[in-house]
C-alpha cells in the first residue's frame, strides 16, 4: 500500500490529512511536533498519540528522509551533504556554523533552468522541481543529525537560506509549505528574518511571496546594467533590472527586514571594474532602494570560462560601495576543503553515465537522524557556488 510522506505537509496540510483519518487538528499538532521538534519517524515512539491513531498512521503514512550519498565535514565545522533524489539526480545542503548561529543552505530544485554563467548548477541544466517533502527533509535531517552529532538538545539550525541548487521561486508551490514549516513554532520556529529566499529575479513570484509568506529576500544581481546581466543571468532578458528593483521595492512593504540583500559574484574583468561599482551606486541612488550588498568570491570551474576577481579588486569594489553609503560585506569562503559551495558534486552525479553504479559506490551514509552516525569521506576538489 502506498503511504504518504508526512514531510510533504505544513501544519495545515497535516491537519487536513489527519481529518481524513477522522482526527482533530490538535492531533496533527502533536504529530507535527513529534516529527519536526523531536525528529521522530517511528509512530510507535509517539506515545501521547492514541494507539488507534498510531495504528492508522502505520498503514497510511511514513516519515522518510532523503538518502545521503556523501557527507563531507570541513575543518571549520561546515558540513555538506549530497542527497539522492532519484533517477540519477542529487541535491546538496550545507551547514555553516558561525558563533551562536547555525545556517543551513537548502536546495529547491535538482539542477536549475536559469543557467547563470558563473553557476555550476546552472551548467547542469534542469532535471526537476523538488517536492515540499524533499525541501523540508533537508532541514529535518540536518537539524536532528546535528543535535546528535554535536551532542546538543537545543536547536542547532537558527537560519535557513534557500541558496542551494535551483531557483526557489520557480518551484513556488512546493517552496511555500516548506517555508511555513520552517517558521512554525510547532516545528522549527525560525524567525522570518532568519529564513532567506534567494532569487535570480522571478518578478511575479517576488510579489506572491510578499503576499503569501514574507521572509528575508536576497536577489542575485551580479551586474549593474542590463546588457551585462542579460549575459550573466539570462532571466534578466525577461525581467530586466528596473522591473526587478521595482518588485524589490514592493516586497519591502511586507519584508521582515527593511532591506534587500543583493548578491554580487565577483568575476575577474567581467563585472568587477570601478565603473561597475559606480553604476551600482547610481542604480541604488536613482531607485532609493534600501539594500545591502554581499560580494561573493567566485569559485572557478572549467566550463564557466570565468575567473575569480583578485582580492585587492574585491576590496576596492567594496570600498567604492561603502564610501557611497551602501552597506557592503565580502562573503567569507567557508568549507573550501570540502567544496561547500554548491553544484559540482551534484553535477558529477548528474552525468548519467553509470550514475546508479557510481552513486552506489559513493554512498557512504544512509541515515535516520535519530540513529545517525557521522561518516567522513575524503574531501572533494573546490568548486563554484550555486544560487
Ligand atoms: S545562480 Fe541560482 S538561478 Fe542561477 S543557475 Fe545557479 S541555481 Fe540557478
Amino acid at each position: 500500500m502506498t503511504t504518504v510522506n508526512l514531510l510533504e505537509f505544513d501544519l495545515d496540510g497535516l491537519a487536513a490529512f489527519c481529518e481524513k483519518l477522522g482526527e482533530k487538528r490538535f492531533r496533527a499538532t502533536q504529530l507535527f511536533r513529534w516529527i519536526h521538534q523531536r525528529g521522530a519517524s517511528d509512530f510507535a515512539q509517539m506515545t501521547d498519540l492514541a494507539k488507534s491513531l498510531r495504528e492508522k498512521l502505520a498503514t497510511t503514512a511514513r516519515v522518510e528522509a532523503l538518502p545521503v550519498i556523501t557527507q563531507h565535514e570541513s575543518t571549520d565545522g561546515t558540513i555538506k551533504w549530497l542527497f539522492d533524489v532519484g533517477d540519477g539526480n542529487a541535491v546538496e545542503a550545507v551547514f555553516i556554523p558561525e558563533g551562536d548561529r547555525g545556517t543551513l543552505c537548502v536546495s529547491s530544485q535538482a539542477g536549475c533552468a536559469v543557467g547563470c554563467r558563473f553557476c555550476s548548477t546552472g551548467h547542469q541544466g534542469f532535471s526537476r522541481n523538488l517536492r515540499t517533502g524533499e525541501i523540508t527533509a533537508q532541514l529535518w535531517f540536518a537539524e536532528h543529525f546535528l543535535r546528535q552529532h554535536l551532542k546538543r538538545d537545543d536547536r542547532v539550525i537558527s537560519n535557513v537560506v534557500m541558496m542551494g541548487m535551483g531557483e526557489p521561486l520557480q518551484n513556488y508551490s512546493a517552496l511555500v509549505p516548506s517555508l511555513r514549516t520552517m517558521l512554525d513554532d510547532n516545528a522549527y520556529g525560525l524567525s522570518r528574518r532568519r529564513v532567506t529566499v534567494s532569487t535570480s529575479g522571478v518578478v511575479p513570484m517576488i510579489d506572491r511571496l510578499g503576499a503569501d509568506c514574507p521572509v528575508a529576500l536576497a536577489v542575485s544581481l551580479h551586474a549593474p546594467n542590463d546588457p551585462l546581466r542579460d549575459d550573466l543571468v539570462p532571466l534578466n532578458r525577461k525581467y530586466p533590472i528596473a522591473e526587478l528593483l521595482e518588485a524589490c521595492q514592493r516586497y519591502l512593504a511586507h519584508a521582515p527586514r527593511d532591506f534587500i540583500t543583493f548578491e554580487y559574484c565577483m568575476l575577474d574583468g567581467v563585472n568587477d571594474q570601478p565603473e561597475h561599482a559606480q553604476q551600482l551606486v547610481e542604480l541604488v541612488r536613482s531607485t532609493g532602494i534600501s539594500c545591502k550588498f554581499n560580494l561573493i568570491p567566485f569559485n572557478p570551474f572549467p566550463a564557466s570560462g570565468l575567473l575569480r576577481s583578485p582580492q585587492p579588486r574585491v576590496l576596492a569594489f567594496a570600498k567604492a560601495l561603502s564610501d557611497a553609503g551602501i552597506v557592503t560585506t565580502v562573503r567569507k569562503t567557508r568549507g573550501d576543503d570540502i567544496d561547500a559551495a554548491c553544484g559540482q558534486l551534484a553535477g558529477d552525479v548528474k552525468d548519467r553515465t553509470h550514475a546508479a553504479e557510481r552513486m552506489a559506490q559513493r554512498r557512504t551514509v544512509v541515515l535516520h537522524p535519530v540513529r545517525a552516525t557521522a561518516s567522513k569521506v575524503s574531501p572533494a576538489p573546490p568548486v563554484t557556488q550555486g544560487h
